[in-house]
């Protein structure tokens, strides 16, 4: 079976082991005679695997017991509105940093809600960098801060987070999720659409804190509010169940390969093969991201022109290399290189920008 080398953004690789499962179970799961897809959502068989998904995710990110996990629909791109509309209340300030062209979406939406300011940007250098912990001001009385942690387009990542503010963090961790061990309680709540790192596209997960529960106004819609989700065990209407069952293989696959702690092993042996080969390219391949702001996900780098760009991308489609075309904002190429892509396609890049080089460096 040809398997592409997928370095797609998004929707993204799965593992596998993952999608073969999903063949094996397709027609008949778990001895019901029917797919998951075809399961009543309030069936017990598709409950234990709702609460599968919920409970995986709680152990795999050491999810405190004073928090809620919730799966939604509507992508990160809905929680960008829904953080504002439940949380900034209109005599208060959201704290925005902006890292990136998703930073700049969820600003966005935030001042249709309310007032916003920006507590830091890289924007001046088209984002190639995440700003310093001392470039940013926050103040205790900002509603909440907002961040993006891995920035899908730039390729730029919160290389840690030592911050102590006295204000929630809400975070952006669509495209780095569950890629290496995060401290969980330093955020408020937390974010992701699953077609990066999770699964297919069509599930929302959400982390928060219990407490923040209780700020929600009573003036929102029932199902843009965080409640009616948190009370209901995400199942108050019809759930996306097929892609919640994916989500559960995919966490499974992870938890089998030694949880977030092997997942950062395996993805810093990725990267560091791929940035090495930018590194020892002699400027050949130029890396869009400052050396500190590097992102385990998305590796960006652009050729000397052009038109090597192209060819670079058209002999890489060749070799079975897909999605590598970078993002219009930047420019040149990303390998985006998630969780299930594995190390044996990040050597096949390697070897084909070395041999690239030669030919036309
Ligand atoms: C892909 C992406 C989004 C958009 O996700 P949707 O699920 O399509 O709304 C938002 N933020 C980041 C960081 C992303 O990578």
């Amino acid at each position: 079976m040809n398997r592409a080398h997928n370095f797609n953004a998004g929707p993204a690789a799965l593992p596998a082991e993952v999608l073969e499962k999903a063949k094996e179970e397709l027609l008949n799961f778990e001895e019901t005679g029917m797919s998951v897809m075809e399961l009543s959502h309030r069936s017990k068989e598709y409950d234990n695997v709702h609460n599968k998904a919920i409970s995986l995710l709680k152990e795999l990110l050491n999810v405190p017991d004073d928090y809620e996990v919730i799966l939604l629909q509507g992508g990160a791109s809905l929680q960008f509105s829904m953080i504002p509309m439940n949380f900034l209340k209109s005599e208060e300030t959201a704290n925005y940093i902006l890292t990136g062209s998703w930073s700049e979406k969820a600003l966005k939406e935030a001042k249709i809600l309310g007032e916003t300011k920006t507590g830091a940007s890289s924007k001046e250098t088209n984002y190639d960098r995440i700003p310093e912990l001392s470039e940013i001001d926050v103040d205790p009385k900002d509603s909440y801060v907002h961040l993006t942690t891995n920035n899908t387009i730039f390729g730029t990542q919160w290389p840690s987070f030592e911050f102590d503010w006295d204000t929630p963090v809400m975070a952006d961790m669509s495209s780095d999720i569950l890629c290496r061990p995060i401290p969980l309680e330093k955020f408020s709540l937390i974010y992701a659409g699953a077609q990066k790192n999770l699964g297919p596209s069509g599930v929302t997960v959400v982390i928060l804190k219990k407490s923040l529960l209780e700020k929600i106004p009573d003036d929102i819609p029932t199902l843009l509010r965080y409640d009616t989700h948190t009370k209901s065990n995400s199942l108050y209407h019809t759930p996306p169940t097929f892609g919640i069952y994916m989500l559960k293989n995919v966490l499974e696959w992870i938890q089998e390969h030694g949880g977030l702690e092997g997942m950062e092993k395996r993805n810093k042996e990725k990267a560091d093969i791929l940035y090495k080969a930018i590194d020892e390219s002699d400027g050949f391949y130029k890396g869009h991201a400052d050396k500190d702001s590097r992102s385990l996900m998305n590796v960006t780098f652009n050729l000397p022109n052009d038109e090597l760009n192209k060819l670079f991308l058209n002999q890489a489609k060749e070799r079975n290399m897909i999605g590598l075309n970078g993002h219009r904002s930047v420019g040149g190429c990303r390998a985006s290189i998630y969780n299930a892509v594995s190390i044996e396609s990040c050597k096949a890049l390697r070897d084909f920008m070395v041999e690239f080089q030669q030919q036309h460096g």
